[in-house]
């Protein structure tokens, strides 16, 4: 089978566009895991200058968030639009170029597509959309890494920039939170195909913009400091202790698991540090590291135009 055959979210065949393997004919109406179509379904189009300042910038980037979600975390930060139960608006091609192209116009270097494990197709349609119109922005592809590493290896034309996360190595944890026992083997798979093609450099523009590399994004979770410390062990371990990590401290309990035992409060000083010395014990250099107190800032919310300000 071709892979544009298994990435048949949006042709209407059995989708195995990820790692979940519903083989649900999405464009017939047939609900797969992330209980996507095969449509454009899209939360928001906006300006995000939150991101590590080699992605947002000076001026941001304009970032496409996709509905709906193929790993489910019952930690989601941004509960408002991944929750599989959530209602799913659609677009046309013509208004998402409308909208990130209002973006671009005004001097915003990059694309990032947010969540689009399950929206491969749309992704890339929406990249040779962008192309069409003679808009040739910097994609970059901010994932949850429950990716197949053969949909990665497809997409190295298109993808100037991996954002991916690298969530857990604990297979327990991966499945009580987020539904998926093998996400380990699954996202470090991903992962060494996205070093594979873009190794352990970052290439900046004259403006800091990353315009190719990788950078592994890693979510520290109260009373876990233990994952994260393995999960940095396998970023050295199975790629490189040179590649861009990006620590971040800004876990807060959604509204939906605030009362969970461990769960339902931010990481503390002490979970901080203990994975603060595992980077630097592992030799990692190049990257950022969120400060303890932006768990106090990162509060997006989707029901404003702007979800960000
Ligand atoms: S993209 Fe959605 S429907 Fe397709 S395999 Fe993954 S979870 Fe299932």
């Amino acid at each position: 089978m071709s892979n544009d055959e298994r990435q048949s979210g949006g042709r209407g065949r059995e989708c195995e566009a990820c790692p979940r393997s519903c083989r649900a004919d999405r464009a017939a109406g047939a609900d797969g895991y992330c209980r996507s179509g095969a449509g454009l379904e899209i939360a928001s189009i906006c300006l995000h200058g939150g991101e590590e300042s080699a992605i947002s910038g000076k001026r941001g980037i304009c970032n496409i968030f996709f509905s709906h979600c193929n790993l489910q975390c019952v930690y989601c930060q941004n509960f408002q639009i991944s929750r599989n139960d959530s209602s799913a608006k659609s677009m046309r091609l013509e208004e998402v170029v409308r909208a990130a192209a209002r973006l671009l116009d005004e001097g915003v270097a990059s694309v990032g597509f947010v969540s689009p494990s399950h929206m491969i197709p749309q992704m890339r349609s929406i990249v040779e959309a962008l192309s069409a119109s003679g808009l040739r922005p910097i994609v970059v592809m901010n994932t949850n890494a429950y990716d197949r590493a053969d949909t990665i290896a497809s997409l190295e034309d298109i993808v100037d920039v991996y954002l991916p996360d690298l969530k857990y190595m604990d297979h327990s944890l991966a499945l009580e939170l987020s539904g998926a026992w093998n996400y380990p083997e699954v996202a470090l798979a991903a992962l060494r195909e996205m070093h594979r093609q873009k190794g352990s450099e970052l290439a900046l523009g004259d403006d800091g913009v990353a315009s190719s590399g990788l950078i592994v994004r890693h979510l520290i979770l109260p009373g876990h400091a233990e994952n994260s410390k393995a999960v940095l062990r396998a970023i050295a371990e199975e790629l490189s202790s040179s590649v861009h990590v990006s620590l971040m401290s800004q876990y807060y309990p959604p509204p939906g698991i605030a009362g969970h035992p461990w769960l339902g409060r931010t990481i503390t000083r002490g979970e901080y540090d203990e994975v603060l010395d595992e980077l630097e014990r592992l030799g990692f250099h190049r990257g950022w590291v969120q400060e303890l107190e932006s768990q106090e800032t990162y509060r997006p919310d989707f029901t404003k135009p702007n979800p960000f300000e």
